[in-house]
């Protein structure tokens, strides 16, 4: 029997409605609307829709989103100075620059200088520390605490569970697993430098890939039953589709879907999660300084 779907889009309209009724409890109770500011640098034309869909779904949620753009050849101690003055503004409750930020730019400088308590994005030392022990006032980063949401809605057993994570990004790899650490799985990472693969990836009960290679886990390497999920998004040529391109994940969803319980699809998985784990990050910010 294939395996069953583990539906991201749903998931993610629930969290942002979920989200919604909190920002609308924080204006009721304390006249506090969460906000968060997106700093763009640069016009790289990804950068400016994840940018632009970022406030439409603040704005949706009753929060403010505000977007700041500058000019690519930005000073980064201008940066600095912007980041220091929203660290200062009340109202802004969550700070997120986004990457890529251009050559000129030092991005650890950025993530460095914003305050902890608006590093909604996680990627702050102080909060992958705080995460890392679990400490639950950490921000963890949008795409691994999505992936948690969806195993726990998808009423996987994390707790004691084998699970095998395919990468070790600082913003998916390391925080998914020390996300699954904490939250009592038995945990490996696997990296470029891993040998037999297969043979670990076989061993697990869940299997998260974030490589960024397409297609790349194949059935042969999943044990029969584990649960699947696939934060890959890569673009692949295909000349029958409009655009040119098709968008898959790193695993090869049509055989490895014969071999799972159950599995993310690409697009439609653990993609939509992110935005709405954004919001999410935000509204707890503007709960915290509250
Ligand atoms: P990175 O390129 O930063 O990291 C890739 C990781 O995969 C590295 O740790 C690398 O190992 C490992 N790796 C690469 N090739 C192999 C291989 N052949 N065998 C074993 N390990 C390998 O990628 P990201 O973590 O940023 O992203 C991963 C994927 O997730 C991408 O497709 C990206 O688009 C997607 N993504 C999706 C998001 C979403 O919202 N759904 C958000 C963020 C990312 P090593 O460290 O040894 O080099």
């Amino acid at each position: 029997m294939p395996a069953e779907l583990i539906d991201g889009v749903a998931v993610a309209k629930e969290i942002r409605a979920e989200v919604a009724r909190d920002a609308a409890a924080l204006l009721a109770s304390r006249g506090i609307t969460p906000g968060l500011t997106v700093v763009l640098v640069g016009e790289d034309p990804a950068s400016a829709v994840y940018v632009a869909s970022k406030e439409k779904a603040c704005k949706e949620a009753g929060m403010n989103g505000e977007t700041i753009r500058l000019a690519a050849d930005t000073p980064q101690a201008d940066l600095l100075a912007l980041i220091d003055r929203l660290n200062a503004d009340p109202a802004v409750h969550g700070i997120l620059v986004q990457m890529p930020v251009p050559k000129h730019i030092d991005p650890q400088a950025v993530i460095l200088r914003i305050a902890p308590e608006k590093d909604v994005d996680g990627f702050h030392p102080i909060n992958v520390g705080r995460v890392w022990i679990g400490d639950d006032t950490g921000f963890a980063p949008c795409t691994p605490a999505g992936v948690m949401v969806l195993l726990e809605r998808a009423g996987v057993r994390v707790a004691g569970a084998n699970a095998v994570v395919l990468g070790r990004s600082t913003i998916v790899g390391k925080p998914m697993t020390s996300l699954l650490v904490n939250a009592s799985a038995t945990v490996t990472v696997c990296h470029s430098k891993t040998r037999d693969l297969a043979s670990v990836t076989r061993g697990a009960d869940i299997l998260v890939a974030a490589i960024g290679r397409p297609e790349f886990v194949t059935a042969d390497m999943v044990k029969p039953g584990a649960v699947v999920i696939d934060v890959g998004i890569n673009r692949v040529d295909d000349p029958t589709a409009k655009r040119g391109y098709r968008l898959c994940g790193d695993v090869a969803f049509a055989t490895v879907r014969e071999v799972a319980s159950k599995i993310t699809p690409v697009p439609g998985g653990v993609g939509p999660m992110t935005i709405a784990m954004l919001l999410k990050n935000t509204v707890r910010a503007a709960e915290q300084r509250a």
